[in-house]
Formats: structure tokens, C-alpha cells, sequence
């Protein structure tokens, strides 16, 4: 979990390796299904690139599938999602229904000002559609009003862990791998 910009994306990428289990992240997803050019996902499309979030339905349909996958059966990491307090909702059935449980949520922390500079400089390198400033500002806005909820939610389950997304990516690694080993 993290606002846009946090480092979700990276970390996740870097974790998966090591542990060698698949990064499910649903924006990677999304943004697959606008590539191909199918009419939902060029629906996706639009969406994203105004910085709100896609239907709960659909998000949740994906994932339901994703994690059923024979690549899952030794655990997964879920990047992005849940989003929406429906998404976490329908995620705990989803796990109690497959006997599943999660271990960890893994918050990144970092402040308003910072994530705007990264997602300008990102916009700069990988040229995603959906970093530019005012669909940047609209998406830290949904992060606020929709998910920022679900840090409360884990912290009430107890398995929330913060960690300041500060300093370099290797530093941030580090202190994920620490909460993980522990
Ligand atoms: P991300 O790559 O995680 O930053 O996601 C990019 C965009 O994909 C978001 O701004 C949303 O429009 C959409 N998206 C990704 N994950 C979700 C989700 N769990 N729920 C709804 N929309 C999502």
C-alpha cells in the first residue's frame, strides 16, 4: 500500500524476485488490457489517464482469477490493489473462500510534495499516460478520499506494516526485507 508515487511498483518488483513469487499488480494489468485495444480495456484507459480508480467489479474480477493462477500456489505479492474498502472487503472473502490468509501489508510512507516530484520525473522516463500534473493531482486525491482508509482497516487487523519510503530505493528495500524476516 502507498500513495501514487510511494514506490510500490518498484519495491514490489524487487521483493517478488527474492522471494519468487509473482507481482500481481493490478495497474500492470490495466494497462495491458488498454495495449491490446479491447473495448474494456480501452475503457480502463480513460479512466486511468483521468486519475480515478476503475470499477471495484472489475478490479476484483481480475484479481479472483489472478490468484487462482498455479504460479500463486506458493504465495504472491499484490501491488495496487485493494484500492477501496469494497476491494479489501471482497479480498478477505476471496482468501477465507481459497483458505488463504495475507501475512503482511506493507505501507509506504511518503509526503504530498515528494510524490509529485517523483511522478513528474517518472512521467519523464517511462512516459506513462496518467503522469502528468493534473491527473497526478487527482490520483493522490482518490488515494486520500478511497484508500488511505484501509491503512486504519490492516492496522485494526494488526498485520499493518509502516515503513518511511524515504531515501533510496535499496534503503527502502532493506527495511522491507527487515519486516518481512521478522
Ligand atoms: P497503478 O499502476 O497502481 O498506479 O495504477 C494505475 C491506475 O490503474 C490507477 O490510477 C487506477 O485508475 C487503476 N487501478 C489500478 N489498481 C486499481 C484498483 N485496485 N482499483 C481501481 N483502479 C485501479
Amino acid at each position: 500500500m502507498g500513495p501514487p508515487g510511494a514506490g510500490k511498483g518498484t519495491q514490489a518488483k524487487v521483493i517478488c524476485e527474492q522471494k519468487k513469487v509473482p507481482q500481481i499488480s493490478t495497474g500492470d494489468i490495466l494497462r495491458e488490457a488498454a495495449k491490446e485495444g479491447t473495448e474494456k480495456g480501452l475503457k480502463a484507459k480513460e479512466i486511468m489517464d483521468s486519475g480515478r480508480l476503475v470499477s471495484d467489479e472489475i478490479v476484483i474480477d481480475i484479481i479472483k482469477d489472478r490468484i487462482q493462477k498455479d504460479d500463486c500456489k506458493n504465495g504472491f505479492l499484490l501491488d495496487g490493489f485493494p484500492r477501496t474498502r469494497i476491494q479489501a472487503d471482497a479480498l478477505k472473502k476471496l482468501l477465507e473462500d481459497l483458505n488463504l490468509k495475507l501475512d503482511h501489508v506493507i505501507n509506504i510512507d511518503v509526503p504530498g510534495e515528494e510524490l509529485i516530484k517523483r511522478l513528474l520525473n517518472r512521467a519523464k522516463i517511462e512516459g506513462r499516460t496518467d503522469d502528468n500534473k493534473t491527473t497526478i493531482e487527482n490520483r493522490i486525491r482518490v488515494y486520500q478520499e478511497k484508500t488511505q482508509e484501509l491503512i486504519d482497516y490492516y492496522s485494526k487487523m494488526g498485520i499493518l506494516k509502516n515503513i518511511n519510503g524515504l531515501g533510496t530505493p535499496g534503503d527502502v528495500t532493506s527495511k522491507i526485507k527487515q519486516v518481512l524476516n521478522n
